[in-house]
């Protein structure tokens, strides 16, 4: 008989994984049983700092208790409507996340990949009923090392062979550019292009920032060639950078900006198309929908979001504490760090390889009591929640640096 979950230690349950989930990921070996704040605990009680915060959907810190009560107060109420009916918590979400982003109109759903995939959606169906591309020739341009999820047709546009490979055939329609490349994106796009498609910070690529004036570049872009631009804030979006979207570090407002992760307080998967009006007026009823998408739970936690965003506290947090994060990254410089990218409470950091890879620093870091997550080779990324004190900040510093000068 299988022990209650109670009875098993880390390594028990991590062995107990093994043959019975599937191996798409490759975890680091802690057991994570209950948080609060910046903290984790793992069964054992051991806690760590948590510095990775859910890849940003923990940019409220675990369980904010703002959120927590509007979750507990919608599960005593009304949990699912489906959209057959109007459910009494959709209209303030939608409103409300409409002003704080500048646009008009909101289409809810539940993941990052469904709200890239419905955006993607959109901007074709504008590109035929508004642009008048001929049917079936709409071209959306993306960029080289892109990351906006995991579905077919998401993965038909990404460079990562590892998240290709053994997937095809695949979505046709999408053109790859280099990131930063203004000159690039002009030759790809022409008269067939419904959208750009673009993170405004590439996250997973290693927390890659385009030179300033780049995306201004593909606003005027854009508007001078008559294509949407598609902003993908899932990851770099609600507070993260030091401002509530990543794209108002250059004064932009895209046509249609994607937003997740954060959006759901780390409590259900909440997910958005925000769009102007003419660019979400293109869908009419049938067309799109989702059973789960705006149900009032999600909604009751997103609009604690949106309400915890409006008080602009957690975009001055983490444009404050982004300073401590830059300036102790930039005394690791040379001493185990070879390189950083760093904006507001986001960092890729470059380790040297000799030190190790980046999975091997996490795991080091890990035992300092530390988490953290690597992208690929020797960069690690930090992205810790915006509700991390400058003392914690300085702890995880300090254990990078103990994991880097330990091991040199
Ligand atoms: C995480 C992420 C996604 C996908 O979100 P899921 O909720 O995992 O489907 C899309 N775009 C970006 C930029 C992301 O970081």
């Amino acid at each position: 008989m299988t022990a209650p979950a109670h009875e098993r230690t880390s390594d028990d349950l991590i062995k107990a994984e093994e043959p019975v989930l599937a191996h798409n990921y490759h975890p680091l070996p802690v057991v994570v049983a209950r948080a609060e704040g910046t903290w984790v605990e793992d069964v054992e009680g051991r806690r760590y700092l948590d510095m990775l915060a859910g890849y940003s959907a923990l940019n409220f810190g675990h369980r904010h208790p703002a959120l927590i009560e509007a979750a507990h107060r919608q599960l005593d109420r009304l949990t699912l409507t489906s959209r057959a009916f109007h459910n009494d918590r959709l209209a303030e979400f939608a409103e409300r996340l409409a002003e704080l982003t500048g646009l008009d109109m909101v289409l809810p759903m539940n993941t990052g990949a469904e709200a890239v995939e419905s955006g993607i959606k959109v901007a074709r169906k504008w590109a035929y009923d508004v642009k008048g591309v001929p049917a079936d020739q709409a071209t959306i341009v993306v960029a080289a090392e892109n990351f906006h999820g995991r579905t077919t047709t998401i993965v038909s546009f990404s460079t990562d062979e590892t998240a290709r490979a053994g997937f095809g055939p695949f979505t046709p329609g999408f053109r790859i550019v280099p990131y930063n490349d203004l000159a690039a994106l002009e030759e790809a796009v022409d008269e067939t292009t419904a959208a750009v498609l673009l993170e405004p910070i590439q996250g997973e690529a290693g927390v890659v920032i385009p030179d300033e004036g780049y995306l201004a570049g593909v606003r005027e872009l854009t508007r001078r060639k008559g294509c949407l631009f598609i902003a993908d804030e899932i990851q770099s979006g609600l507070g993260r950078t030091g401002r509530t979207l990543a794209v108002e570090h250059e004064g932009v407002v895209p046509d249609v900006l994607l937003l997740g992760k954060a959006l759901g307080g780390g409590i259900v998967p909440v997910s958005a198309v925000v769009a102007r009006r003419e660019v979400l007026g293109v869908l009419h009823p049938g067309e799109h929908g989702s059973t789960f998408g705006g149900n009032p739970l999600a909604a009751a936690v997103g609009t604690a979001v949106v309400e915890l965003l409006e008080t602009g506290e957690f975009q001055r947090r983490a444009a404050e504490l982004g300073q401590v994060l830059h300036d102790g990254l930039a005394e690791l410089v040379g001493r185990g760090v070879t390189g950083f990218r760093a904006r507001g409470l986001w960092a890729g950091v470059d380790v040297d390889p000799a030190i190790g890879t980046g999975r091997e620093i996490s795991e080091r870091l890990m035992r300092e009591g530390v988490l953290v997550k690597d992208t690929h080779g020797s960069t690690i990324r930090l992205a810790p929640p915006l509700t991390i004190t400058a003392e914690e900040l300085r702890s995880a510093l300090g254990a990078l640096e103990n994991v880097l000068g330990a091991a040199g």
